[in-house]
């Protein structure tokens, strides 16, 4: 796909990165050119400096023959105007922009773009961290039937296999995180204090499992 990222700052940058790993043709717009340097050294996309308000660096950018859009600078106005331009005047058909202070959300809704609200999903999600106990959904699948659940491991676990502690029905391992990082553990590796372990359960899994970390451990 040809994919457009307006704004080559913290957000920008990763994004385009991204994108281009997974074999788009990317083009990156921004007014700072010191903000190419954000860009890892094996970015192969294309640069373009300018102000994106200033709809010629968005030609260049090649805005009539993109398919996807993002307005990633850190003014709220200017993506909401940069998106709506991009959906309204030239049809390009994925468009979505950020929005990094809620009090302009309207803007975004108003303009009937698809928003991803950088601060609003961090302190839902810091708050889940802090406050969701044990065991969290984090998705839910069909009409909840089966959720995702990310679950904390506690001392008395340490140590101990994966198979242990999922149940073997209704309750499967989708994947551990440790130290911040995520990978596809088999079940026989040993859980460490701190790890979260991530699930995909029907009620009656996530059930047992609760009560297979709250109970005695072999
Ligand atoms: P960050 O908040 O770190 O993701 O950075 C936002 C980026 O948006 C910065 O690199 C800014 O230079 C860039 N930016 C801000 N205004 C514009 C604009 N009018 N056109 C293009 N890029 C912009």
């Amino acid at each position: 796909m040809n994919i457009i990222v307006v704004g080559c700052g913290r957000l920008g940058s990763q994004l385009a990165y991204r994108l281009c790993k997974a074999g788009h043709n990317v083009a990156v717009v921004d007014t700072n050119p010191l903000a190419f340097n954000n860009l890892p050294p094996d970015f192969s996309g294309r640069l373009h400096e300018g102000d994106a308000m200033g709809q010629d660096v968005l030609l260049r950018a090649g805005i009539e023959q993109t398919h996807a859009l993002a307005a990633v600078t850190n003014s709220d106005p200017l993506n909401a105007v940069v998106g709506h331009i991009a959906r309204s005047v030239y049809h390009v058909p994925h468009v979505v922009a950020r929005n990094y202070d809620p009090h302009f959300r309207p803007i975004f809704e108003a303009f009937g773009l698809q928003t991803v609200s950088s601060t609003s999903w961090g302190a839902q999600r810091i708050e889940e961290l802090i406050s969701g106990g044990d065991i969290r959904a984090v998705f839910s699948a069909g009409n909840g039937e089966v959720e995702i659940y990310e679950v904390d491991i506690p001392e008395a676990w340490n140590g101990h296999p994966i198979k242990e502690l999922i149940p073997s029905e209704e309750c499967i391992l989708v994947a551990l995180s440790r130290a911040g990082r995520a990978f596809l553990p088999a079940s026989e590796f040993a859980l460490m204090t701190g790890d979260v372990l991530v699930v995909g359960a029907t009620f009656e899994g996530i059930t047992a499992l609760r009560k297979q970390l709250q109970g005695e451990v072999r």
